[in-house]
């Protein structure tokens, strides 16, 4: 099943109990699911879960917040990877953290050794990211016939901003932060920062040198800053 708010569609699953009223609940990966007494129709359940679609998107954006802000790295809890939520697994033996479909299993003992292991991992995994979209972007702009250096990259932890160009040294900071978003949003930050080695602004002539070379950069971008 599946409700629609602000053209965005959500699924959510019907679990039946044996309950009076029909109860919304948001699990802490942001899926949704609705208790329903036996024999309430499906026609019923969905027009509640209508009427409320404004508070369950509300209670699932922030579910999201708090799992980007504050994951606890308890065995089993939410991690979220390039938008997708993954599991975490404490394995009590040694090994090489790893992920596997969309479980990551750490060796660790304690939410801070597993936090430790993660962050590790999460470091090789976005230098290695970072290196192969700049590449990728460097050479779409460059076919796009555009005269730009390839970047170096700094790859900080940034409270306020999504990445920073500083064009006269050809340098381009990129947060950290981006690895729980989706790889579109990267790609996303990528070309934005890469347009300001034509024009330091944020004028029109910027968008549109970079809307010339990445047509889906406001969708991304929406994502990124909440629009
Ligand atoms: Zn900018």
């Amino acid at each position: 099943m599946h409700f629609t708010h602000d053209g965005k569609t959500y699924e959510y699953t019907i679990v039946r109990k044996r309950i009076k009223n029909i109860i919304l609940h948001v699990r802490a990966d942001g899926t949704v699911y609705v208790s329903a007494p036996p024999a309430a129709p499906e026609s019923v359940i969905h027009a509640f879960v209508t009427d409320n679609a404004g508070r369950l998107v509300q209670q699932i954006a922030q579910n999201q917040k708090h799992r980007e802000d504050a994951p606890d790295y308890a065995d089993g809890s939410a991690l979220l990877h390039l938008g997708e939520t993954i599991t975490l697994h404490w394995s009590e033996r040694p090994c090489p953290t790893r992920l596997e479909q969309d479980v990551l299993t750490v060796f660790a003992r304690s939410p801070e050794e597993a936090r430790l292991a993660h962050r590790r991992w999460l470091i090789d995994e976005c230098v290695a990211l970072y290196r192969q979209i700049n590449r990728e972007v460097y050479t779409a702009y460059t076919e796009a016939g555009y005269r730009v250096p390839l970047a170096r990259i700094e790859i900080k932890e940034m409270k306020s901003r999504w990445g920073s160009c500083t064009a006269k040294t050809g340098r381009i900071s990129m947060n950290f932060r981006l690895m729980q978003y989706p790889i579109g949003c990267v790609y996303a930050v990528f070309y934005h920062e890469y347009a300001h080695f034509m024009h330091l602004d944020h004028s029109a002539d910027f968008y549109a040198v970079l809307r010339g070379v990445f047509p889906e950069y406001d969708r991304w971008d929406a994502i990124l800053n909440h629009k």
